[in-house]
């Protein structure tokens, strides 16, 4: 069993959504296979909202009829979508000649918490996959899902293949871990909203992590965090084609690497990423002057409903921060629970300009601003860490805003 060449591949919705991608999928499993490896491949469910296989049109169905579903058997619903693609993608390599079999979450042995809807996965007990593989046969697991030490059905939240593939890559002790999707790698922004981005040849898993942090949904950032824990490489390629992708990694001697190649260490900026629907709240405390601890209190209300906030910025008679747009009205709610009065600005958007190598490079600031500036995009709010420097504008500005600090920063073609 030492001798297995683990490579997991993980395909997205779009990637097996008709009869003709379904045969380029193969064509990926099959050149693995020829070139040693045991794959091991990772499918999310067909297509996308809206579609007739999608995950959230099991959901509308039911919810449109029973709001009230209990979590456990939505989770049980939810991992249907994964099930059909899985049935669909094993038919498809049997079709071609070759011995596949499909295994769900459960039965791959993916242990998670009882967090339904979101559950995280605790420890792969990696048995039964690693017998099939030594039977020769090509494994496909379906995606997004897994079971509690209870035998409940549980699933892993947004970008639930990309970490189901990051966690079978560490439980299997994998070569490499090859997420496939519909982009050629990962970008310097968004494709479909910047026309030239720059596909990254070379990335930190700590660049990725905060640029899918912040809003590239190209990949999960659980999923990469998971892959960093045991340095699996990650590669990001295109279906459709045979680009060499993005490889993540995180030192420059990576074995996949070859000599020569330009490293990321001079590169200032990474990528631009967006994160839409966001509300800016201004709690006015100067009521509260003689109250130390009124920020206090309303962090903890916040903390205490579950809503996480995000660029805060604490003055002497103000508190600002912001909220994701389908909590606001909770927050405000809570707010004036507590005898603040609060003004809400809904349909903000944060754009974040993420780079290794911004912390202490004088300029960058003011380059955001001339960038913007010139765009006529008006910041609402700016915060900056040691890899991230974010600002807040308008629903209507981030487009702009995107593809102005894309341009200033010459990350394009
Ligand atoms: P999959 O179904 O394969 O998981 P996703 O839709 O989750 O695919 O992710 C791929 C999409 O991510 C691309 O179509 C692209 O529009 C989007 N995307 C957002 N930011 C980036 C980026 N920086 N680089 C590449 N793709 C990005
Ligand atoms: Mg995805």
């Amino acid at each position: 069993m030492e001798n297995l060449r683990i490579l997991v591949q993980k395909f997205g919705g779009t990637s097996v959504a008709t009869p003709e991608r379904r045969a380029q999928v193969a064509e990926k499993i099959f050149t693995a296979k020829e070139e040693g490896y045991s794959p091991v491949v990772v499918v999310s469910a067909i297509g996308r909202t809206g579609d007739p296989y999608a995950t959230d049109t099991f959901l509308h169905m039911v919810k449109g009829i029973y709001p009230d579903v209990p979590r456990r058997e939505l989770d049980i619903l939810m991992s249907c979508g994964e099930v059909i693609s899985g049935v669909v993608l094993v038919s498809t390599l049997i079709g071609l000649g070759y011995d596949a079999v499909l295994l769900t979450g459960a039965q791959a042995g993916i242990i998670t918490n009882n967090t339904f809807g979101d559950a995280r996965i605790v420890r792969i007990e990696p048995k039964n996959i690693l017998e099939h593989l030594c039977q020769d046969q090509i494994v496909v697991v379906t995606g997004f899902q897994g079971i509690t030490e209870t035998g409940e059905i549980t699933t892993l939240g947004r970008g639930g293949s990309d970490t189901t593939a990051a966690a079978l890559g560490v439980g299997l002790d994998a070569e490499a871990i090859d997420v496939y999707t519909d982009v050629e790698g990962i970008m310097t922004a968004d494709p479909r909203i910047v026309d030239d981005a720059r596909i990254l040849d070379v990335v930190t898993y700590n660049e990725i992590c905060q640029l899918a942090h912040q809003g590239a949904k190209v990949i999960h950032p659980r999923a990469v965090e998971i892959a960093m824990q045991k340095n699996i490489p990650l590669r990001v390629k295109s279906t459709f084609s045979n680009a060499p992708g993005t490889l993540v990694t995180s030192q420059v001697d990576s074995d996949f690497l070859e000599l020569g190649t330009d490293i990321t260490g001079d590169r200032l900026i990474t990528g631009i990423a967006h994160t839409p629907n966001v509300t800016q709240i201004r709690v006015n405390t100067e009521s509260e002057a003689n109250v130390p601890a009124a920020d206090l209190k309303i962090f903890k209300g916040m903390a205490l409903a579950d809503i996480s906030v995000d660029f805060i910025t604490v003055l002497p008679n103000v508190v600002v921060y912001t909220v994701k747009d389908d909590v606001a009205d909770k927050a405000v709610k809570i707010l004036k629970n507590m005898g603040f009065a609060a003004e809400t600005r809904p349909g903000c958007a944060k754009v974040a300009v993420i780079g290794g190598g911004i912390a202490g490079v004088p300029g960058v600031m003011a380059q955001i601003l001339e960038g913007l500036t010139a765009q006529g995009v008006q910041v609402l709010q700016s915060a900056d860490s040691h890899a991230t420097i974010w600002v807040l504008v308008a629903k209507e500005d981030m487009v702009k805003a995107v593809r102005a600090l894309h341009e200033s920063f010459r990350l394009g073609n």
